[in-house]
């Protein structure tokens, strides 16, 4: 059946050069108000919306409505009910299937195949998953024996949290977002989300999603802004939050933590990463390339999990460079609705000027620039948007910043390396710990490279692969806890361990 979106701005039937107005959802209504804020097109640099800066009574508003909605309807249903609603929450998603996808086109430039074949999907799919999971959740039970010599029978239950404050980054905006609304919900608690201000548009068509579902007013709610003096730092001082979860950048974790610290509230903190690749000379050359070159260049290079120092032995490093030279050059960077095209622009300018700020820096640490470096030139209006060239390194110390410091772009350093030791050691020299990728046929080699790993995901011979079952998240600057499947289950809920003398 197709769906007329409220704030989506084809279903409105506006005009191209009407800008439309994205607003705060709270207690089941879009709310407007000032300051506003534009949301930009990082493909032309037009201003695509306007968005309502929640201010902190607008916040407030939203965390008594998410608590008194735990109080309410949301409360009481049982877990096959609220399950089923977060399915109608998915097939809601998927009737708008068009609409999201556009939404996710314009706020971040992504191409379209990207957006069509990873983000809304999985947005989907995060609601299906947890849905299913959280009826299969078992509980724990031990029979103890009493000094007495009687039995008593221990039992956990499973209560929610209570209201979860959500803050999302802007780089995959309703996959993340769902990745921890979906099993937040699940577990029967009510949200506050607080998108990126880069990127709002859909987790507020996501709130027309829930009102379709069924999902009661008050427990799913938005508010819009920016970090520090601003909702998302209302969210994390806010002593009504009883959780914040937190998908961005490791020196924004350290800043909420520290807001969360007067009132204690647990934090599940997924960070940045400077993550490694080991390609060993007996790989498969072809995969291995092809692998690189999406764990390098996939979103712009602005995924968590990409891959910014690439460590390739040096039988086959030569060959390598200019295979994966070859992929970087065959990228069509272009109008993200375009078919063939397979690279959007960055962001931001902000964060365009901080990826080429870097690039001029490998040049004074000594880096060989093998390709890339620079803007691509189009003769039209995306020469106004934030594109940049794929871009390779090689020659750089370790010690480096380019080889330290998190990026988040299309590019990658590429270094030798002559033993499986010394492609550890240089692999695991990082603050760092998110994710690594091995690239070998030998799988005892795999195996035994992929335990050595400091990080929290390790792929052989693949990149991305994700199963949303298993644990996700980082070590050292990557982050605190796992989500993911029962991993998820057991941040968003309270475990209630009850003993009964028999
Ligand atoms: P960011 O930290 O700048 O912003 C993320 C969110 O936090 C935004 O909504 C922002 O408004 C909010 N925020 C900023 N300062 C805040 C404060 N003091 N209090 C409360 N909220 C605050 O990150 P970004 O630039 O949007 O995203 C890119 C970063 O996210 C990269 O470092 C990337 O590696 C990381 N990331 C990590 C994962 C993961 O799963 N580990 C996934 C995606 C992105």
């Amino acid at each position: 059946m197709l769906r007329l979106c409220l704030s989506c701005y084809d279903c409105l039937g506006l005009p191209g050069n009407l800008v439309k107005l994205i607003r705060n959802y709270i207690d089941g209504r879009f709310v407007s108000g000032k300051p506003e804020f534009a949301d930009v097109n990082p493909a032309d640099g037009t201003t695509i919306a306007h968005v309502t800066e929640a201010n902190a009574a607008q916040v407030d508003e939203a965390i008594y409505a998410a608590r008194q909605a735990l109080r309410g309807e949301w409360g009481q249903l049982s877990v096959r009910e609220r399950a089923a609603r977060l399915h109608r929450v998915a097939d809601a998603i998927e009737e708008r299937f068009d609409c999201f996808v556009q939404a996710e086109v314009a706020d971040t430039g992504k191409p379209l195949s990207l957006a069509s074949s990873l983000d809304v999907p999985r947005a989907a799919a995060n609601f299906r998953v947890f849905a299913d999971l959280i009826k299969m959740a078992g509980l724990e039970s031990f029979q103890t024996e009493t000094p007495d010599g009687a039995q008593a029978l221990n039992y956990a239950v499973r209560k929610p949290l209570g209201v979860v404050g959500v803050i999302t980054p802007w780089n995959l905006p309703l996959l993340l977002l769902t990745w921890k609304v979906a099993p937040a919900l699940a577990c029967g608690n009510s949200v506050v989300v607080k998108p990126s201000e880069e990127t709002p548009a859909t987790a507020t068509l996501l709130a027309e999603a829930m009102q379709e579902a069924g999902i009661p007013r008050g427990v799913y709610n938005v508010v819009h802004g920016f970090g520090p003096g601003s909702a998302g730092e209302c969210l994390t001082q806010h002593p009504d939050v009883n959780a914040i979860t937190f998908t961005g950048e490791s020196k924004t974790g350290a800043a909420i933590m520290k807001s969360v610290a007067s009132t204690v509230k647990p934090v599940s903190f997924e960070l940045g990463g400077k993550n490694a690749a080991i390609v060993f000379a007996d790989c498969n050359f072809e995969d291995a390339v092809k692998g690189l070159s999406d764990a390098v260049f996939l979103n712009t290079g602005q995924v968590c999990l990409c891959a910014e120092r690439v460590y390739v032995e040096g039988k086959i490093f030569g060959e390598f460079v200019e295979a994966l030279k070859a992929k970087a050059e065959g990228l069509n960077p272009g109008w993200p609705n375009e078919e063939k095209t397979n690279l959007g622009p960055l962001i931001s300018a902000q964060h365009r000027e901080k990826v080429l700020s870097y690039h001029r820096l490998a040049k004074e640490e000594g880096a060989t620039l093998v390709t890339g470096g620079g803007v691509p030139q189009f003769g039209d209006d995306r020469d106004r948007g934030f594109y940049v060239q794929p871009t390779i390194y090689t020659g750089l110390r370790e010690s480096a910043r380019c080889v330290k410091e998190e990026i988040f772009g299309p590019v990658c350093h590429v270094a030798p390396f002559d033993s499986e030791e010394e492609a550890v050691a240089m692999a695991n020299d990082t603050k760092y710990g998110l994710a690594a990728s091995i690239w070998t046929s030998n799988l005892k080699r795999g195996h035994r490279v992929a335990q050595q790993m400091n990080v929290g995901i390790t792929w052989v011979n693949c990149w991305f692969l994700r199963d949303l079952r298993t644990p996700f998240g980082g070590v050292g600057l990557s982050g605190i806890g796992r989500e993911g499947g029962m991993h998820s289950l057991n941040f968003y809920s309270e475990l209630n361990n009850i003993c009964i003398r028999l």
